[in-house]
């Protein structure tokens, strides 16, 4: 029997607002898909929350023992500066401003993306499609909506029409939003507009003579707007109805109500059984901006680089510092924070390091069972990680009991309990072990002191294209070495 049949999970549904008791299209599998980050920056601690908590249900999921196909894309094209389809493309823009191809912003910012996800332990989707990779596919939907009447074009752009839609279906539904109070608190259009409707959105934007991302279309060359390639990407690979859809609660507005709005114009089907949201991070109480200097950057969390900050944070804290809290409420980073949830995570990594060595005895003044069955009913009730933590502390308690000789546990209760305890928190929280961090640091420590050694002894034979060679090969893999008068030392970008 799979576990998911001995522990039912119910999730908050977005649309409805009610938890629901989880029940998959096919049997046995989960078809799951989740806005990805647009590449034009470096990655934000927010995102990298959201992304956590996704990967936290990803991997709920796989130890209950579905079979999940995981979709998260990559936004490469389409997504504007502001909402109302007049901005510029985030993507062109910043290439504009850096002189450089826009799939240079964009393969510069993955890899920061990639980078970044990993330290914080995020495994990666099963398919992370890209927007400009589903172009094709974009147009021939956005002709079927067209087709059914649900859009016009306009001067080689596309168009949504939201009230002929509205009259069909209902738009709206998932940000609880009715069009009517929408239309009567929104300014009349300009006569310079293309759209029928202020609430109108691009499915396709015409090109003008200077913009480099461009695709031929039946419309003209152009680009996608940046709804329509989730609908694209998350139905390709999922279904026309699928599981669960899932992003950032900024993203309810227009965002996810747009593609409810496209899937059912286009395929005349509701695309999305479960909606999920997760909620931000705030930093000092107050919203993260760069602009108000309250802001923190992942890679400065990880070096301690930010006046904001009293030390360096481990990702593995960071990460038990995000899973204290649950994905729907706000969370507030601070130095403060950070430091408790340190010692919070060195006290649970000392108690699992303690487990091999507990002794065992004829009887357990702890209830194991009863324990366990605690664990999986805080995660079945809508991935509730701040309490699981919780029960994972009172076995700390008992841990260290018996450790100290003042309770005692039997071995299949030690067992079942090592085994509990390892998979909440290294597979389902995704909290690394203190130890592997240490030891991925030192193990390279070696291999780069031993570098060095190397490139010293060629120098000193004037063998300087070994010497050479072993530098830039380690600039190349972002290693940095310095020569001083104390000897070479190496700092890693
Ligand atoms: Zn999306």
């Amino acid at each position: 029997m799979q576990l998911y049949t001995k522990y039912p999970l119910k999730i908050h549904n977005s649309l409805g607002g009610k938890k629901e008791e989880f029940k998959p299209i096919k049997e046995g599998y989960v078809g799951m898909y989740v806005c990805g980050p647009t590449v034009y920056s470096n990655v934000h601690l927010g995102n990298c929350r959201t992304f956590m908590s996704f990967d936290m249900m990803f991997r709920y999921f796989k130890h209950l023992g579905y079979k999940v196909r995981y979709v998260r894309n990559i936004t490469d094209v389409g997504h504007l500066e502001n909402d109302s389809d007049d901005g510029e493309d985030k993507i062109a823009k910043k290439a504009k401003l850096e002189q450089i191809e826009p799939m240079e912003v964009v393969q510069r910012y993955t890899v920061d993306f990639h980078n970044i996800i990993e330290k914080f332990n995020i495994l990666p989707p099963s398919i992370e499609p890209t927007a400009t990779g589903h172009i094709v596919e974009q147009i021939e939907i956005i002709k079927q909506i067209i087709e059914k009447g649900f859009a016009y074009v306009t001067n080689g752009s596309v168009y949504f029409d939201v009230q002929k839609f509205n009259e069909k279906y209902e738009y709206g539904k998932l940000s609880g939003r009715r069009l009517e109070d929408m239309m009567a608190n929104t300014r009349e259009l300009t006569a310079q507009s293309e759209k029928r409707n202020p609430h109108d959105f691009a499915l396709w934007k015409k090109a003008g003579d200077q913009h480099i991302m461009r695709w031929p279309s039946p419309w003209g060359d152009g680009f996608p707007g940046w709804h329509i390639e989730c609908t694209v990407m998350s139905t390709k690979y999922l279904g026309k109805t699928f599981d669960i859809h899932g992003g950032g609660m900024d993203l309810k507005f227009p965002h996810h109500e747009c593609e409810i709005a496209q899937a059912e114009a286009g395929y005349g089907k509701a695309p999305v059984n479960y909606w999920i949201h997760t909620n931000m991070l705030t930093l000092n109480g107050k919203k993260m901006s760069k602009s108000i200097g309250n802001n923190v950057f992942p890679h400065e969390i990880f070096s301690g680089a930010n006046e904001l900050l009293s030390k360096a944070y481990a990702p593995a804290v960071v990460r038990f510092f995000m899973m204290q809290a649950h994905y729907s409420s706000i969370l507030d980073l601070s130095d403060d924070a950070l430091q408790a949830s340190e010692k919070g995570y060195y006290r649970l990594m000392d108690a699992m390091s303690a487990l091999e060595k507990l002794e065992t005895g004829p009887e357990s003044d702890f209830d194991v069972q009863v324990w366990r069955q605690n664990c999986y009913d805080a995660m079945s009730d809508d991935f509730n990680t701040p309490i699981l933590i919780a029960h994972l502390f009172d076995a700390v308690k008992h841990i260290n009991q018996i450790k100290e000789g003042n309770e005692t546990i039997t071995v299949s209760d030690l067992i079942v309990l090592t085994n509990t305890i390892e998979a909440f928190v290294f597979d389902v929280l995704g909290i690394a072990h203190a130890s592997q961090s240490k030891e991925d640091s030192n193990d390279l420590d070696g291999v780069l002191n031993l570098l060095i050694k190397l490139r010293n002894e060629a120098r000193e034979n004037k063998d300087f294209e070994t010497s050479d060679k072993i530098r830039d090969e380690l600039i190349s893999l972002g290693i940095q070495l310095k020569d001083g008068k104390d000897g070479t030392t190496f700092s890693l970008k």
